[in-house]
């Protein structure tokens, strides 16, 4: 990877940290997230689904809280962007075979989207038990299609466009902060882009330097009324979100999006970790990963008022609303295994703890304007605050 890199700095030049990351992460031959696995204790980081399995089954909850309220509509496709090992899914399939009979007459299917060759066959293995079959005819967008344990139909596919449209339920999570980031610092000439160069008093070592002049991502992506002096931007975040935000506004459903991350307010956020440690970001690039915070507000200027959004709220409120002291009591009232229970008091700990999990990771939702209109007619609430009370999560879980 880093060979390429200085390859391509050497033949046209500097390139913007948002190449930086999208060649480092997801180049098809070498890209970090490519072909291998580097989720769990043994890799690089760890995420809430591989955690605690109470994780994916409150979010489960979420989804069908979500397709009640909106009417039950006879189908339901839940889209996950980056599975990583499939956990979530698996844990919210789940919940919607133990709520079968709520569900019994909706036809649901489950689109992935996924770039790593690597990740798609462990979820594969996750969700299906390897059944899976590849897709033969090359003018589908679908790569794979397999059917999970419960026999719901599972597609993937390598980006959002190639998901049919229809009624959705949108999930990522510890997806937005892996999408490439543009970063800019103000100067005493006015904004300039950060750039990846090579170190020349180092050959084999690349560093960081700022563009002599103003670039085309300085015009376009800085706000006239941003007051900070180093900001990260994330275009390929804006468009995802719009395409969101089109979907949900046309087809209905919802999108739950849960990450890392802060609202406009942050500055140097772009970092890498390796093994669960901090990792210099230009140091042997393609085997650590790269991440950015979330910035929740530009996500929601983005919108463009097509949806209404909920959030960013913090993690442990998130769950608790949703019922994790319950679900935690059931699940170790059903074991006698002294493992299990701590197994299971650590990961909610872990989950929770606002030192740990808790405060950092945050959740945003995208939804219908007339899903909370509707609840306005109906209990005359005006205050967006009161209105999010009536979605799980945001509020507490009330079942009809
Ligand atoms: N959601 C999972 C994995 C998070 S890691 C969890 O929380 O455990 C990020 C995931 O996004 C990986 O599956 C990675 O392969 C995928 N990914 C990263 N960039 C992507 C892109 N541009 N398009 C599609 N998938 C991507």
């Amino acid at each position: 990877m880093l060979k390429h890199l200085v390859f391509k700095i050497k033949s046209t030049g500097p390139i913007t940290v948002a190449e930086y990351m999208r060649e480092v992460l997801t180049n098809p031959v070498k890209g970090y997230y490519m072909h291998h696995d580097m989720l769990g204790e043994r890799g690089d980081f760890v995420t809430s689904p591989e955690i605690s399995q109470i994780f994916g089954e409150l979010i489960g909850i979420w989804y069908v809280s979500e397709w009640m309220a909106t009417g039950k509509p006879k189908t339901l496709q839940l889209v996950e962007l980056g599975p990583g090992r499939g956990s979530l899914t698996d844990d919210i399939l789940r919940v919607f075979n133990q709520l079968g009979s709520l569900l019994n007459k909706c036809d649901i299917s489950i689109h992935l989207v996924e770039v790593s060759p690597k990740l798609s066959e462990i979820q594969a293995l996750t969700l299906t038990g390897g059944k899976i079959q590849p897709e033969l005819d090359v003018t589908s967008p679908v790569y794979m299609k397999g059917i999970s344990k419960a026999g719901i139909p599972i597609f993937w596919y390598r980006e959002l466009q190639d998901v049919p449209q229809g009624t959705s339920f949108y999930l990522a999570h510890e997806f937005f902060d892996a999408l490439p980031i543009h970063k800019f610092q103000r100067t005493e000439k006015g904004w300039r882009e950060m750039l990846i160069d090579i170190d020349p008093e180092a050959p084999d070592q690349l560093r960081f330097v700022l563009a002599p002049s103003t670039t085309p991502a300085t015009e376009h992506f800085i706000q006239s009324k941003e007051v900070r002096d180093h900001v990260e931007v994330c275009p390929d975040a804006g468009i995802l979100i719009q395409r969101l935000a089109c979907r949900i506004q046309e087809d209905g459903g919802a999108a739950l999006i849960a990450d890392y991350g802060h609202n406009g307010n942050k500055t140097d956020t772009f970092r890498s970790f390796r093994s669960h440690e901090l990792h210099d970001a230009l140091i042997a690039p393609g085997t650590a990963d790269l991440t950015a915070d979330v910035d929740f507000s530009y996500l929601r200027t983005m919108t463009q008022g097509r949806v209404a959004t909920l959030g960013p709220l913090k993690q442990h409120e998130f769950l608790k609303n949703m019922g994790i002291d319950v679900r935690l009591q059931v699940l170790l009232q059903n074991s006698s295994d002294k493992a299990m229970h701590k197994h299971l008091l650590q990961g909610y700990d872990m989950l929770m703890n606002p030192k740990k999990m808790g405060d950092r990771f945050h959740f945003f939702a995208l939804l219908p304007h007339q899903r909370l209109a509707h609840s306005d007619q109906k209990v005359n609430l005006r205050h967006s605050k009161s209105l999010s009370a009536t979605v799980a999560g945001f509020g507490e879980l009330v079942w009809k």
